[in-house]
């Protein structure tokens, strides 16, 4: 049996190239979907503890785009909509699924304000999912905007792009909250699914989705040729994410003081799927709490500092020009340990 050896983030880094980028606001980082432009390559993910109204107007106004979950109610889904588009958010996510009440659903949220359609499921390259792409298409002409995924392979990315998906989300197993390789063996590291998918030649967009943990693994991703990340954990926290802050009491430096924390899910974890079904079938995901980090703007004005300046040592003004001048270079154990902060440890 012969094995593909497959990389991942911390595996590879890019090599810093000349460079004449005088300064990080000359750089853009828009990107489309389609004919729809983004000035930020950021979706926020469908998840109960990510993703509702003021996550998804706090990113439009950011110049990305907030995907609403589909584990709540038609009413429920189509009302964090209709607010979102009270709000005043241009660019309005809605996930469903493939089945059951799929099309009503979608049918609601697009009545309520939403212009992107998130079809979720966690194995995208599906019969169900061929389905659902040309029951939707038949149903939404070209205002509605159609995200598809999770798909891990070219032939997955091309086949959805087939299928009728305008953008499609690469990553199968990477979840920083996900047990899917533990609980079925399967998956594919993300940062490899995605070099492996943008040698398609179909005109989908591309979104790198799970295991996304720093700037430098966003600029990796867009370098290997994702058009967008979607994030997680590097929202989780952020006060514009759903969910109660638990205060907790804690002793740093002998003192006692009291931490903020949320709860950030996988949706197929016990917990995420009891609530939204009664029961668990197969769990593929876990619960955890994060520290609060503070208001979304924070989060990403960081984020796109760190990506900017990542295009700017590979001398690239645009994210075109970031995908076709990147080098990667593999790193060994020892460079992995220089590359991060190792102070402490000598
Ligand atoms: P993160 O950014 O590494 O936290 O990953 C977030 C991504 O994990 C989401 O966008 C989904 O694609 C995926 N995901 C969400 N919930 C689960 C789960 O319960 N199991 C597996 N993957 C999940």
């Amino acid at each position: 049996m012969k094995f593909q050896k497959v990389i991942t983030f911390d595996d590879v880094l890019l090599q810093p190239q000349y460079s004449e980028i005088e300064s990080r606001s000359t750089i853009s980082t828009g990107t489309t979907i389609r004919d729809l432009s983004f000035g930020i390559p950021v979706i926020s993910s469908p998840m109960d503890t990510i993703t509702e109204r003021q996550m998804i107007y706090a990113l439009d106004k950011l110049g990305g785009l907030g995907i609403v979950h589909r584990y709540n109610t038609i009413p429920e889904q189509a009302k964090i909509v209709h607010s979102a588009h009270a709000d005043g958010a241009q660019n309005i996510g809605a996930a469903i699924g493939v089945s059951g009440d799929y099309l009503e659903r979608s049918k609601a949220v697009v009545m309520a304000g939403a212009n992107v359609l998130c079809v979720d499921i966690a194995h995208g390259h599906h019969a169900l999912m061929k389905n659902a792409l040309k029951c939707l298409r038949s149903l939404f002409d070209e205002s509605v905007y159609i995200v598809a995924g999770n798909v891990a392979t070219l032939e997955g990315f091309n086949d959805l792009a087939d299928w009728g998906a305008d953008a499609i989300r690469v990553g199968i197993g990477g979840g920083s909250i996900c047990s899917t390789r533990i609980q079925t063996g399967h998956g594919v590291p993300t940062l490899q699914s995605v070099i492996d998918c943008a040698k398609s030649d179909r005109n989908a967009t591309l979104i790198a989705d799970g295991g996304i943990k720093t700037s430098g693994d966003i600029a990796k991703a867009i370098a290997a040729g994702a058009d967008f990340v979607m994030l997680g954990s590097m929202l989780s926290g952020a006060d514009e994410t759903p969910g109660d802050v638990l205060t907790v009491p804690e002793i740093v430096g002998g003192k006692q003081v009291y931490s903020n924390y949320k709860t950030y899910r996988g949706m197929a974890s016990v917990e995420a799927q009891i609530d939204w079904r009664g029961h668990t079938a197969s769990v593929e995901g876990v619960t955890s709490t994060v520290p609060c980090k503070g208001p979304v703007h924070i989060i990403v004005e960081s984020i796109m500092n760190g990506l900017k300046s990542g295009m700017s040592y590979s001398g690239a003004a645009s994210i075109t020009s970031f995908q076709s001048k990147s080098r990667f270079i593999e790193q060994t154990s020892s460079g992995k340990i220089e590359s991060s902060t190792h102070i402490n440890l000598l």
